[in-house]
Parts: C-alpha cells; structure tokens; sequence
C-alpha cells in the first residue's frame, strides 16, 4: 500500500483553534436546564449538565466551529426568508427586548426560538415558530430521504428525537399550533424544511420530564453500564459518569449513583 503523504500541520490554523478553545473555556456554565437538550437519549447527561460543578470535557475547536457554523446559517436563513416577498420573520421578544422564548420552575428551565415566521407561502395564514439547523451531510441526506418516505408533518419525529422534543416544547409553551424547521447543509448552500403540528400532550408530559429531572437529588439511571458504550465514548461527562474524576469538595459518589434499570442501545 502506499503510504499517504503526512499533511502537516499550519500553526497558525492550530493557533486560531487554540484562540476559540480558550475563549469556550472561560464561558460560565449553563445553571438551568435548556429545552435543546431534554430530548437526549441519556436522562443522566442531562441532569450532569444542569450541575456546574460537573467537570464536563472542555470543547473541542472542531465543535466551536460547528456552533459557530450553525449560528451563521442561522443568521443567513432569517435573511434568506425576509427577502421573501410576504413574509414576515421576528426574532425579538417586543416585551423584554430580548430572544423570545420561556421560562419555567423559576427560570431553572428555559428555552428561546430562532424565531416566529408568518406568510409561508405553503401556509401563509399560520404563524409558525422557526428554528434552523445546519447539519452534516450524512445527517442532512438523511432528512432528503425521510422527505421522500413520509408525510411531511412525521418527519421531524423521524429524524430527530432531541429536535423533535425541542419543537414540542416550544409549540408547548408559546402556544402554538405549527412548527418550521429548516435544515440546511454547513454553510447553508443547501437546504429543505418540514412543518410539525403541536402536541400538547406531549409537550405537557415532557414539561413533567423537566421537572423530575430538575428535582432529582441522584442521577439518572445511565444508558449503559459500559463506559465503551457509542454514547458514552462521545459524552462529555463520560469520566465523572463511569468512574474516573473526582469532583472538588463533594466527592464522586453522588454523582455516580445508579438509580432503576439500565437501558443499553446501541446506535440505529
Ligand atoms: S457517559 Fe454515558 S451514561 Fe454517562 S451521562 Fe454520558 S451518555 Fe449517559
């Protein structure tokens, strides 16, 4: 076989990666629970990441890139959808001033939009709230297909469980009837969209979830026992989870309790 020429690396490329690892470093902690990751299959990293006192792994430049991606996409897409004749698109809460969105049990579990849209030429009467997400190809290929398979309101069940959640939440709270999603490849050169109904019920039982969660004084039982789990190879908290750090001042074993059965999935 013939090896492959070693690419090397520019130190000043690594240079920049350095700079964004720093400045992720030094932003505080979440303390409240967001509706962006209540849907996430492990119950226990989302009470980790409502504890700031969770060592959770420091993000990588590769990730910050990736936020930093899907929120100039976003940003693109709400400018994208003005320019189109009819509709209209807000991102402002013209009470507070600030992002709309909610907030719950005190403010411990929120959750903003990246908008409300009006006009959609498939729906021009209903007001829809709009979210954007910039995805991978693999995963935005997925969605072409389920586009091509489904009804369009079953999509966004399909595809994504955390999204799918996400959305509810949102119809759930701001009360409304529909939902918008647009996915879009990185960059935003490619992109298509589905529309959710709401469902209340479903939003009323994961507000419940949240709360458990919240109140919950052990951790939640794990997705798997085995820290060589897919899921827990990629978890942030993986170490504090199955066992290898110590958290300042309280001890571990808090943190490690096992609480009910344990679920063990593997990938689909
Ligand atoms: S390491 Fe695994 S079990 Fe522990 S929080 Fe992460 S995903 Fe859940």
């Amino acid at each position: 076989m013939v090896a492959m020429p070693d690419i090397g690396i520019d130190p000043t490329l690594a240079a920049i990666d350095r700079i964004l690892e720093a400045k992720a470093a030094e932003m505080p902690p979440r303390t409240y629970l967001g509706a962006s990751i209540l849907g996430a299959d492990c119950e226990r990293f989302v009470w980790y990441s409502i504890r700031p006192e969770v060592p959770r792994q420091p993000f990588n430049a590769a990730t910050i890139r990736r936020f930093e991606d899907g929120f100039a996409v976003e940003a693109q897409m709400i400018e994208r959808l003005r320019s189109v004749p009819g509709i209209e698109l807000w991102t402002v809460d013209e009470n507070t001033g600030g992002q709309i969105g909610f907030q719950d049990f005190g403010g411990r579990f929120r959750g903003h939009v990246d908008g409300v849209v009006k006009g959609l030429y498939q729906s021009p009467k209903t007001a829809h709230v709009f979210e954007c997400k910039a995805v991978n190809p693999k995963k935005f290929e997925e969605f072409r297909k389920l586009k091509l398979a489904l009804p369009e309101k079953e999509v966004l069940a399909a595809w994504d469980k955390t999204y799918h959640v996400q959305a509810m939440i949102y119809c759930f709270y701001l009360e409304f009837s529909r939902h918008y999603l647009v996915v879009s490849t990185p960059g935003g050169r490619d992109y298509l969209s589905c529309r959710s109904n709401a469902n209340n019920e479903m939003g009323a039982a994961l507000r419940l979830k949240a709360k458990r969660i919240l109140d919950s004084e052990t951790p939640p039982s794990r997705i798997s026992e085995r820290p060589e789990h897919w899921k827990c190879k990629l978890c942030d908290y993986r170490e504090v989870c199955h066992g290898r750090a110590v958290i300042a001042n309280r001890g571990v074993s808090r943190y490690q309790t096992t609480v009910g059965p344990q679920a063990d999935r593997e990938p689909a």
